[in-house]
């Protein structure tokens, strides 16, 4: 494809990209995804983070990203390691799919990304950031880490030195070539199947499925941590029969030890005129899995519901409470075993895991902004972003509320100098209301709503709502709709 519009910013400087063929002429062939793209001189592939300068594929969007983002481990749709891990999100631009649904089109379409949403980052600083906040789990996530491959590689083996876990969350359309070369650096797949149905796969998401199935079974057998999800997007794909091809695919070609996630979908991008997927066809898709063999199943975007729950195996009891974001480890031993009766759980642990700091009550005198966010509708969960504009160390307190108490002990955020953080507060409990962010009037802050989890808000709380009802999400015009 020829680039038209003009480069921004974060498209001027590329990076020498691997996994490239030269076809001569100054053609060359890119093998990072199954599109396999031939580009000219002048041209990108696909994805349009992957371009052909001067005969040679470069990588536009190297160390170019969303906002590093602590999260938890949950919101990536891995319950089988470390519940209740905070990670570091990692995001990126572009992606090697276009689903009329996707969540985080706003970044994952590069044409629509502005340069004031972009952040520049190199593999130390990945590192040290993690290291700084005291997390274990990095993740490459939101739009599709595909795309970031030479960044992904690089970083994560930086990591992986520094003791820290790499997961991959991702729809996997990529090449065996590509996959190899993150084996050896990535420790968690977490494999979102668009669809099981190879009609549907490529026109929701202008890719085709053989290329994720047989690259899920790879990684699989290469001895990695394996976890699949599937969108239930209302009316096409939330019936018996995906839920049936996802438990036969992943009980004969995985294993039926594997976690598999059943998600609620939201109305989006170019899939507005629908309504979210009704939980009971949610449920009753867990109920078939289950039947059908396989052991740990759970639903997705779906608050209030025991299908979120780890039981044990062996004797039943209750190994891991979640509610939403949020995981509450009760009776998993170390090495992944339920503490009663010593049935494997398929459960990894991350020894010496760093708890976050909390102070009972704020400093006495301290110069705060106090906001307050409350939980409405379908958003659960906010991302803070603070910039700490002071050249000394500051502190931003973060609690949630409960109804009469507004109290509890407050979280505690380091900040740098010159640092800028985001980070996500999770709705936690049933009867929690919302949540509080106290902020020194030395730093800078905004708050993001997010909407199901995965989902990177590019759009402020103070932007308003620009889809109707209650969606805070940016809304897409198609260019060739008529008036
Ligand atoms: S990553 Fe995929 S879509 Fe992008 S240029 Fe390479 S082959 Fe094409």
């Amino acid at each position: 494809m020829t680039q038209t519009a003009p480069l921004k910013k974060w498209q001027e400087k590329g990076y020498p990209a691997r996994l490239q063929e030269d076809l001569g002429d100054g053609i060359v062939r890119c093998h990072l995804s199954p599109r396999n793209c031939r580009i000219r001189p002048g041209q990108h592939g696909f994805c349009m983070v992957r371009a052909n300068r001067d005969g040679k594929l470069v990588s536009l969007n190297y160390g170019r990203s969303v906002h590093a983002t602590e999260e938890t481990i949950e919101t990536e749709a891995v319950f089988h390691y470390e519940p209740g891990a905070r990670i570091l999100s990692m995001g990126n631009i572009g992606c090697m799919l276009n689903c009329d649904y996707c969540h985080n089109w706003k970044t994952s379409q590069a044409r629509f990304v502005e340069d004031k949403d972009v952040f520049y980052y190199t593999p130390e600083e990945v590192v040290d950031i993690a290291k700084r906040h005291g997390i274990k789990v990095i993740s490459w996530t939101y739009n599709d880490p595909v795309v970031w491959h030479e960044f992904v590689v690089e970083s994560a083996k930086l990591a992986q030195e520094a003791g820290i876990v790499n997961l991959y969350k991702s729809a996997f359309f990529i090449s065996p070539e590509a996959i190899e070369e993150l084996i050896p650096v990535i420790d968690i797949f977490s494999i979102s199947i668009k669809s099981m149905d190879p009609k549907y796969y490529r026109k929701i998401t202008k890719g085709w499925i053989e290329p994720v199935l047989d690259g899920a079974e790879l990684v699989y057998r290469a001895g990695r941590h394996v976890e699949v999800s599937t969108l239930m997007v209302t009316d096409l794909s939330d019936d018996e029969k995906t839920a049936r091809a996802m438990a036969s695919f992943v009980g004969e070609r995985l294993g039926a030890e594997v976690p598999t996630h059943f998600v609620r979908f939201h109305p989006d991008y170019k899939m507005t005129n629908t309504i979210r997927t009704p939980v009971e066809r949610l449920e009753k898709a867990r109920r078939i899995a289950l039947e059908m063999g396989l052991q740990n199943v759970y639903l997705g975007n779906v608050y209030d519901t025991d299908s979120t729950n780890t039981y044990c195996h062996g004797c039943g009891d209750l190994l891991v409470t979640r509610y939403g974001l949020n995981a509450n480890v009760l009776g998993v031993s170390a090495d992944g075993h339920c503490v009663k009766c010593s049935a494997d759980a398929n459960m990894r642990r991350i020894a010496d895991v760093p708890k976050a700091s909390v102070v009972d009550a704020l400093p006495a005198g301290a110069d705060l902004d106090i906001a307050t966010f409350d939980w409405y509708g379908d958003i659960r969960a906010l991302h803070v972003q603070v910039r700490n504009d002071s050249s000394q160390l500051d502190r931003v307190y973060h609690r949630r509320n409960r109804p009469g108490t507004r109290g509890g002990s407050w979280g505690v955020i380091n900040l740098r100098p010159g640092e800028s953080y985001r980070f996500i507060a999770a709705k936690s409990t049933l009867d929690e209301v919302g949540v509080a962010v106290a902020v020194p009037r030395t730093c800078t802050s905004s708050l993001h709503q997010v909407f199901d989890r995965a989902h990177f808000p590019t759009l402020e709380v103070d932007a308003g709502t620009l889809n109707a009802d209650v969606t805070p999400l940016p809304l897409y015009v198609n260019p060739r709709a008529k008036d």
